[in-house]
Order: structure tokens, then sequence, then C-alpha cells
């Protein structure tokens, strides 16, 4: 990190990405403070190198230049953490690694800036760690050097300098977008946007706020965004000089956009690219089995615009996706078992997700259930592909009263879910996790949820 020699810098949160901001803080000669509310935060702290100091305490901020919070810690609603609170009010200013990152990366280089590393942040409700994945992948199968960072893939504070012609590709959360005291992506990409994490926003509207905050005037120099949502359209719009401006590229699953300066849409499981009106290039998404379902091509129009933003062939684009094997936890098929498939989207922790999963498959055996979050669960109903429901978490009961119309069975635990589903299904069937709820009521993480699912499917 460049700029923070000789300046006090506090971090609040010692996980992994305030780990990561410790060391490069330290590595930019910067003395480090730092606060956690763990009752190990002192032992953490001393394995780091750094004083532990109550920064929530009276003027703890005496003499301290910034503070550098996690992405886990409410900086603003529901309410901000104390510490975060008492830097407000003393005016100290409250940045994230991300605003770190981008200050330190973006050093204005104008006279090498064709050669200059770049960067493509990845934002939106979903699919943002798919398409970030799937980027980075194309990008090597391509040939170009890349590094994967943000939520997926290392922090950004661990990230090896870039180097000329590199392109780093960088998933971020509404959280931290909204905090980032410098935000300069070279291209933005946003997939799509549905409400979630309100709670941390004041509801859909800050939520959006912080989103657009990618998409300010004076952006990126390319975004590609996804156009399905008005929002999406009203983002490109904001980035849109004239009718024949293609500084965005239009992402659509399902609408064809051949008016569009520059588009790329899937429809009936073809990718289209459209520029100036002249198709450019038609590519078969259906023969491609790390991506299944339309939520999968929708991720795949965004992956191969933002390719092509900086400047890669359709060819090779295409031949990358091919070569995707998909990721951990989002429609991962793990097993199949007299023509039962068993596929974990144990990621599906919304109901926009999971309405995307029940739409990829047929005559499911639906595992779900689990921390509702808000908005309720009607928007996923009727569930036409649902043969049966198998109601997990600790409001279980609850979870199942609300699958109105549906045939549930209250199981709690993944262990009765997959045995009763398994039990149930029939040739062709697909045995699904797809929670549509956070897994905070009986797991650490949504990843101990699908290896629980993975490890009862194969106790079958
Ligand atoms: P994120 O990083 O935004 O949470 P992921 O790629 O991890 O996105 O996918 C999260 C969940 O959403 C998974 O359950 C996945 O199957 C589903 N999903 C993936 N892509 C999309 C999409 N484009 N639209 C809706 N749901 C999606």
């Amino acid at each position: 990190v460049q700029g923070v020699t000789g300046k006090t810098i506090g971090v609040l949160g010692l996980g992994r990405s305030g780990l990561a901001t410790v060391a490069a803080l330290k590595d930019g000669g910067a003395h480090v403070i730092v606060w956690d509310d763990s009752p190990t935060a002192a032992d953490t702290a001393n394995g780091a190198g750094v004083d532990l100091r109550d920064l929530t305490k009276e003027g703890a901020f005496e003499g301290v230049d910034a503070l550098i919070t996690s992405p886990g810690i409410p900086h603003l609603y529901p309410e901000p953490h104390p510490a975060i609170e008492a830097a407000l009010r003393v005016g100290v200013p409250v940045d994230n690694d991300i605003g770190l990152f981008f200050r330190s990366f973006a050093t204005q280089d104008w006279d090498n800036f064709d050669t200059m590393p770049k960067v493509i942040a990845v934002t939106g409700s979903n699919g943002k760690s798919t398409t970030s994945a799937l980027i980075h992948h194309i990008l090597e199968e391509a040939g170009r050097p890349a590094q994967l960072a943000g939520n997926i893939g290392r922090g950004v504070l661990d990230l090896d300098p870039a180097h000329d012609g590199e392109v780093v590709v960088l998933e971020l959360s509404s959280y931290q977008t909204e905090l980032a005291r410098a935000l300069t992506p070279d291209v933005t990409v946003l997939t799509n946007l549905s409400p979630d994490h309100l709670d941390r926003h004041a509801g859909f509207g800050g939520y959006v706020a912080a989103k657009r905050r990618l998409f300010a005037e004076g952006g990126p120099d390319r975004a590609v965004v996804g156009v399905d949502e008005v929002e999406g359209r009203y983002f490109a719009n904001q980035l849109t000089e004239g009718p024949g401006d293609d500084r965005v590229i239009r992402v659509s699953s399902g609408q064809k956009l051949d008016r569009a300066p520059w588009s790329v849409f899937a429809r009936k499981g073809f990718l289209s690219e459209y520029r100036k009106g002249r198709q450019v290039a038609s590519i078969d998404l259906r023969k491609i089995a790390g991506l299944p379902g339309a939520h999968n091509h929708q991720n795949a129009c965004a992956a191969y615009a933002a390719c092509r933003a900086i400047g890669l062939g359709p060819r090779v684009i295409e031949t990358a996706l091919h070569s995707f094997a998909g990721l951990p936890h989002r429609s991962q098929l793990i097993a199949e078992k007299n023509g039962v498939r068993f596929v974990n989207d144990s990621k599906a922790t919304n109901v926009d997700s999971a309405a995307k999963a029940l739409a990829a498959f047929d005559n499911i055996r639906w595992i779900c259930g689990g921390l509702e979050k808000e908005g309720g669960l009607d928007a996923l109903l009727p569930a036409p592909s649902v043969r049966k429901a198998y109601v997990i978490g600790r409001e279980a009961a609850a979870f199942a009263m609300k699958l109105k119309g549906l045939d549930v069975e209250v199981c709690t635990d993944m262990a009765t879910a997959v045995s009763r589903a398994a039990e149930d299904a029939q040739s062709g069937d697909t045995v699904l996790l797809a929670p549509a709820a956070a897994s905070f009521d009986q797991y650490d993480s949504f990843e101990k949820r699908g290896d629980d699912f993975i490890a009862q499917v194969s106790g079958l």
C-alpha cells in the first residue's frame, strides 16, 4: 500500500481481509493498531505483530490517521459498529481494503495507459463469483496473465504486484462498494439486481445506491451491464452519451438486444453478440456442462462481454467457456444414482438465486430452509418444477408453512432431508439443495452446509 508511511492506521476486524490489510499497511511503513470484538483478538494481534487497542473507548482515535474496516462489520445500517461510530464522530476517515487497493493501484500513469494492468470489477446480486471465476478462467485460457481477488480468490491486498498487460478480476459486494473511498476499475460488470442484504443498506434504495457508485459519471472506461432490471437499464443510461456510444455493453438473458450499440444476450441457449446492428458472434451454450441453466447463461454473457471489453476475440472466449468446470456449491452436480441427480446449490442463500436453481432443473426434490431473509418466499411460488420440498433449518416448520401449495415435509436436519428425498426420488428426478435462506442457524457458512449435503449424499 502506498502513501501510508509514518501514518497510524487502525484496522477493525481481524478476519481474512483484516489480516491482509494489517500486513499490507505494515509493508507500506504504517504504524498499525487493531481492534476486534472477539475474545481471541489479543492472540491474533500478537500473532500479526501489532498492538491491540480498544477503538470503541473514548479518546481511542487520538493520533490515528484513518480506520480500515472489514466487510462483515456494519458501517452504517442497522447501526455502525461502535469503533466506526467513534471514528466518524471525531472525523477520522473510514475506508476499506478495496479503497486502499484502488488508491495504491491506480497511479494514473497515462503515458503507459495501454499496457498498464487493468482491473475488471464484478458486482451484482447473484452470479458475482461465477462470473468473476469465469472471466479469470477465460483470461488464463487466452494466455493473458490474470489474478482473481475479492470475495473469491485472494484478498485484494494479498495480490502479487500486477505487471504490464495483467488483468485483476475483482469481485465486489455491496458492502465493499458502499464504503470504498476510491473505486476506479477499468471495466465494471453488473450481473443483475434483486433485493439482498437489505438490513445493511436500509432497504432496496440503499442497496442500489451502493452498487451505483461503480457507474458514477467519470466512471469505468467500459461497463458491462445486465439490463433485465430497470436499475441496470438506468445505470447503462448514466454512462451513455448518445445513440452511437458503445462504452456500455448491454447484457440480457432472454431479451433480443440487437438494436443496442453493443450487446451480448442469451436466448434459447444461444449467446449472441451484436455491435452497431450487426451480429458478431453466436455461441451454443447448451452443451457447456459447467454452466447449466438460464442464470448461468446470463453469467456466460457477462463474462464474455467483459473479455470482449478488454479486447479478446470471440473464438478464444468460446473455446474457454467449454472448459469451465463451474464453482463448488453453485449448481454443482454431486452424484447420479439410479437415474437420480444430486445437485448442490448451497450458495442459493436468497430467494432470487433459489428461483433460478428451481428454473434450471425439472422434477425436483427440493431441500430448502434455514435462516430466512427479508421479503418472504412468495416469489418462489408456485414452483411448478418442484415435486416435493424437504425443509431443513431451526425454524423448518415455520418455513414449510410459507411454501403454500407445495407438497412439503419438515425434516429439520440435512441427514433426514437427504435420505427422505432419496427414498422418494424416481429415475429422472433431481435432488436439489437450494435453501433460499442463509445457513447460520445450523452452519458456520454456506460451504459447510454444502459439504454436509455432499457427505449425506455419499453416505446413501
Ligand atoms: P454471488 O457471488 O453473487 O453470490 P454466485 O456465483 O456465488 O454469486 O452464485 C450465487 C447463487 O446464485 C448460486 O446459488 C447460483 O446458483 C445462483 N446464481 C448464479 N448466477 C446467477 C444469476 N446470474 N442469476 C441468479 N442466480 C444466480
